[in-house]
């Protein structure tokens, strides 16, 4: 998963992106970077770590010109390390280039294969550099065009920005699996994943991109076209639960109003005779903001999130126990004790977390720990570009609702249905990409050579 930014004309246009991308900071905390463009020249600069760990004022200042791309990075593809933060830059034939990528392309790595095959040399492990090569390699005079010819040869989830000298293009795929805004901010243009950048920006948000879109800015305007092939819409249900910021709309809708609809629907289909509803913050809050006005039960914040968790803690060589899971979270005693409680999370995938949680809850004295999860079991892995483990890491694939419930140590498990949760999103679920539950894909993994004939015709052309 990652966060992506664009600014087209703003004499600030880095400085800009950086504001971006710290309101994009919760979609990846890998690397951070920012490529700039004044005139024919683009500069990037980029490392390991948050944005305000990577960006100091100084290095903003070698950023110059009024064209920027910047990009927040949580590795799905390829390994976390400096020679795969984005966006990248490079020179082909028809000059300088950056791109800044969200999403997973299920193809690449066959593509890739002929590359190589056929001379290409790769410098990073992401998908994303088999997209610079497709663009390269094209014949065709102009750079939007290649850049269509490219995508179109690829399958999967991209949200994209590319940056070349004088113009920013904005493209997402045909299924729309990933969000992507248009907005404005003192008459330049900002393009985002989620609307809390434009909020940071004092931008207003315009429109969405629409799937399928390839929007190109330059001094002239916005020019907008659709070349890819139409397909059905898949944009991923995972965005709302879990994943995006609660102050976005994303996909037309408020996160936020999304996910206390999951809480009340929640609480319709699995009721809890409790005295609390505890979420699991943050993941939980809203889910459980909404469970508790349905259910009209107190709500509590009975667990504590330490929210200033480095990457990296030195761990002592006595084991405390759950401490992985007590440096984020703390119990509150006073709140939690004697009490029957109703614990909220948006999400279980392995259920070592929830385990971990339940068990803290019972030390500090709760009677009773209800689960509730504003989601379906996770059955799916996602190709899309959600981090999920491998099929037989999720526990649901394995055990059933009550073998979970025994496994977390819960006295009660209760999951959103399907229906329920996507009632409660708003949309049908042949609309949206629900693979994490149905274990139905909308772009399958291809089979073997399926994609390698098509870029063998296209580089044997
Ligand atoms: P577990 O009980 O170990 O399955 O962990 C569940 C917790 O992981 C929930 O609080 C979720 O919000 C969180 N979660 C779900 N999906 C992801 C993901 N892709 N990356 C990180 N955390 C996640």
């Amino acid at each position: 998963m990652c966060g992506i930014v664009g600014i087209f004309g703003h004499p600030e246009a880095a400085k800009l992106s950086y504001l971006g991308l710290y309101a994009l900071q919760h979609r990846g905390q890998e690397s951070a970077g920012i490529v700039s463009a004044e005139g024919p020249t683009l500069t990037r600069r980029g490392g390991m770590g948050h944005v305000a760990d990577v960006f100091s004022r100084d290095v903003i200042e070698e950023l110059p010109g009024p064209i920027a791309i910047g990009h927040v990075r949580y590795s799905t593809s390829g390994d976390s390390n400096p020679a795969n933060a984005q966006p990248f830059l490079l020179r082909h034939h028809r000059g300088p280039i950056a791109v800044a990528h969200n999403g997973n392309l299920v193809d690449a790595s066959i593509i890739r294969g002929d590359l190589e095959a056929d001379g290409a040399i790769f410098q990073t492990t992401t998908d994303t550099e088999v997209l610079l090569h497709l663009v390269a390699r094209s014949q065709v005079p102009d750079v939007v065009d290649a850049i269509v010819e490219a995508v179109r040869q690829v399958r999967g989830a991209y949200s994209l920005l590319f940056l070349v000298p004088g113009r920013l293009i904005a493209v997402r795929d045909p299924l729309g699996f990933r969000p992507l805004s248009l907005g404005r901010v003192d008459g330049a243009w900002v393009v985002a994943s989620e609307s809390c950048a434009f909020d940071l920006l004092g931008a207003e948000k315009i429109r969405d991109i629409e799937r399928g879109e390839v929007v190109v800015i330059d001094v002239g305007g916005v020019h907008s076209f659709k070349p890819l092939p139409a397909s059905r819409p898949a944009p991923c249900a995972f965005e709302h639960v879990y994943f995006s910021r609660p102050d976005s709309t994303i996909f037309g809708q408020s996160v936020q109003a999304v996910r206390k609809r999951l809480g009340a629907a929640l609480y319709r289909e699995h009721p809890a005779d409790v005295d609390l509803i505890v979420p699991v913050p943050d993941s939980g809050t809203y889910a459980g903001l909404g469970y508790a006005a349905a259910s009209k039960i107190p709500f509590e914040m009975g667990l504590v999130r330490n929210h200033y968790v480095g990457r990296t803690f030195i761990e002592p060589s006595q084991q405390i126990r759950n401490f992985g899971v007590r440096v984020k979270l703390n119990p509150v005693r006073e709140t939690l004790s004697g009490r029957r409680i109703a614990l909220i999370d948006d999400s279980l995938v392995r259920g070592t977390t929830s385990q971990k949680i339940v068990q803290m809850c019972r030390d500090a004295g709760a009677k009773e720990v209800h689960l509730r999860i504003s989601c379906p079991p996770t059955i799916g892995p996602c190709y899309y570009g959600i981090d999920t483990p491998r099929r037989d890491e999720l526990i649901a694939t394995t055990k059933s609702t009550e073998g979970i419930r025994r496994f977390v140590g819960a006295d009660s498990l209760g999951y959103l249905s399907l229906e329920g949760m996507m009632a409660a999103i708003g949309g049908n679920p042949d609309e949206y990409c629900t693979a994490c539950w149905t274990d139905r894909h909308p772009v399958p993994l291809p089979l073997e050579g399926e994609g390698q004939l098509k870029l063998f015709e296209k580089t044997r052309r």
